[in-house]
């Protein structure tokens, strides 16, 4: 039996180990690097199992996406496709289209909704009423955090005005009655209950479809966002049968209406685990998003909203973190506004306990008061930054999400500081937040170095907040290894370390961010295992 099981020679590689930056050649063995080194010396090794000759492509370390939701995503993008319509009369086309593919009674459902598209009649259920030929329909946006449901939606799920709910959610009502417009979780769900469930086996076969397009864009592993004990399961079953093709930490997210008694019934899985995936994180919400007014600010947007906490209860989240941070967990914190980011700071710093594994992260960071900025450096938390978000941002500030904030809280360095962290020496990992947008890795990394869409060059970009490539091919790998803690295994190309590289036809780091979206990515190996090879 050969000691090698998987030899790729003949490629630029990449390593990010400052002992040895490139080499021509890798050997993997029991899913770990056993060897980096020229083609001869890993020739020398001996015939391995299987040998890949990678005529010049580029590998690096496995592309880590540091914010992902990989599973409920695949059950979030389900329906129409209405990512990146900007007018309200493609998204009722697109609406139309998907209503003719169902059946007579379905639900027609859609997702990626731009709140561009309503600028001139409000968030509006009515507008597609007749597009869906009276079939109920429910809509989501981009950022998942709200949707817009049409009068039989309403009708069918019982629902005839506002109700009250334990976190800030709101069903919008006008004169009494429902616009169609649902803010936060808790009142699209209102209007979820009403829909058919889907069976196990659909959705495990959306999940595993789901992880297999993810191995093909370049990504090796994520870090999820979302998460309960049933999630744990479902990732035993996926490994099971070998569709685990990525490598993930999973947290188990903590609702405003938990207690005490619920997070020590978490507690004891702290160090779950299998071979690709592990727990040991604690997912929280502040606040929402800047773009409905839920982002929680110290001072109202210029929509007069923005003040109110995720958590009704302010002090009942420090106490869950300081529960989860004392029992070793890390904390991540999903906060977007100012007051969001300096509550969830401080939340840290009065649990006063490192994680275990990493360190305590926030999410987000959409604006933020300056004091704050040099706290993650100084108090050691990470930021977890998404620049695809602010591909939708005009640098003119007319953009919804900028004319919310207004000039002061979108001003440079304020606005999505990826830079500006990352040169006061705090640790940033680069994410999606897919199905927020598109999970592609080179996505990502062209919004990094961009900040603007690729291929419009003529297009200046949302402030001078931009990474070089190397930065931002950082951010994906390790500084995403570090942010869990794994750093001495994760994120770089060394003998000792697993498995996980990503190959591309070209550099990413040298090439024109403009021209990332359109790399070919040659191979994704994950523990070891080819998860997806180009035809060649
Ligand atoms: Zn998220």
């Amino acid at each position: 039996m050969s000691k090698v099981d998987l030899a790729l020679v003949g490629a630029h590689v990449r390593t990010l180990d400052p002992e040895r930056p490139s080499a021509e050649a890798v050997a993997i063995a029991r899913g770990q690097i056993v060897a980096v080194g020229s083609n001869a010396e890993i020739r020398e090794l001996g015939a391995a199992a299987e040998t890949v000759d990678l005529g010049g492509a580029v590998a690096v370390p496995g592309l880590t996406d540091s914010h992902i939701h990989p599973l409920q995503g695949a059950l979030d993008t389900r329906g129409a496709d209405l990512r990146d319509l900007t007018s309200l009369d493609e998204v009722r086309d697109a609406v139309a289209a998907e209503r003719r593919r169902c059946g007579p009674d379905q639900w027609v459902l859609g997702y990626g909704l731009e709140y561009g598209v309503f600028q001139e009649t409000g968030i509006r259920g009515d507008l597609f009423e007749d597009v869906t030929e009276g079939s109920p329909a429910l809509l989501t946006f981009m950022d998942l955090h709200t949707a817009v449901a049409t009068p039989r939606a309403f009708e069918l799920a019982g629902v005839t005005g506002s109700r009250s709910f334990s976190e800030n959610a709101e069903i919008v009502c006008r004169d009494g009655a429902p616009t169609g417009e649902l803010r936060e979780w808790a009142a699209v769900a209102t209007v979820e209950r009403a829909m058919p469930e889907s069976t196990d086996a659909e959705r495990y076969a959306l999940h595993a479809a789901a992880l297999r397009a993810h191995a093909a864009s370049g990504l090796t592993g994520g870090h999820a966002m979302d998460g309960t004990l049933a999630t744990l399961d479902l990732l035993r079953e996926l490994e099971a049968n070998g569709d685990l093709v990525q490598r993930f930490v999973v947290p188990f997210t903590i609702v405003p209406e938990s207690g005490a008694d619920d997070w020590e019934a978490l507690i004891p899985h702290r160090d779950a685990c299998g071979r690709r995936w592990r727990a040991g994180v604690a997912k929280f919400f502040i606040d929402g998003v800047i773009d409905t007014g839920t982002g929680w600010l110290y001072e109202p947007d210029t929509e007069g909203e923005g003040t109110l906490p995720f958590w009704p209860d302010p002090s009942h989240y420090r106490r869950a973190v300081s529960t989860f941070a004392a029992a070793g967990f890390q904390c991540a914190t999903h906060a977007t506004g100012d007051r969001g980011v300096r509550e969830a700071l401080d939340a840290y710093r009065e649990a006063n306990a490192a994680p275990l594994r990493g360190r305590h992260r926030i999410e987000h960071i959409e604006t933020l008061q300056p004091q704050d900025l040099p706290r993650f450096a100084a108090e050691g938390v990470v930021a977890s930054m998404q620049a695809q978000h602010m591909l939708w941002c005009e640098p003119d500030r007319s953009d919804n999400w900028s004319r919310r904030l207004g000039a002061e809280r979108s001003a440079p360095g304020r606005a999505f500081p990826i830079r500006s962290l990352r040169e006061s020496g705090a640790l940033v990992a680069l994410g999606s937040d897919w199905p927020v947008v598109r999970f592609d890795p080179r996505l990502g990394l062209s919004a990094a170095r961009l900040r603007r869409p690729p291929g419009e060059r003529e297009r200046r970009p949302y402030d001078d907040e931009a990474l070089d490539g190397l930065a931002a091919l950082e951010g994906y790998t390790t500084a995403a290894a570090r942010t869990i803690g794994e750093e001495d295994r994760l994120g770089r190309i060394r003998p000792g370390f697993a498995a996980d590289l990503t190959v591309f036809a070209e550099d990413p780091v040298d090439s024109d961010p403009d021209d990332l979206p359109a790399l070919p990515v040659v191979l994704t190996v994950v523990d070891g295992e080819v998860v997806y090879r180009a035809e060649l």
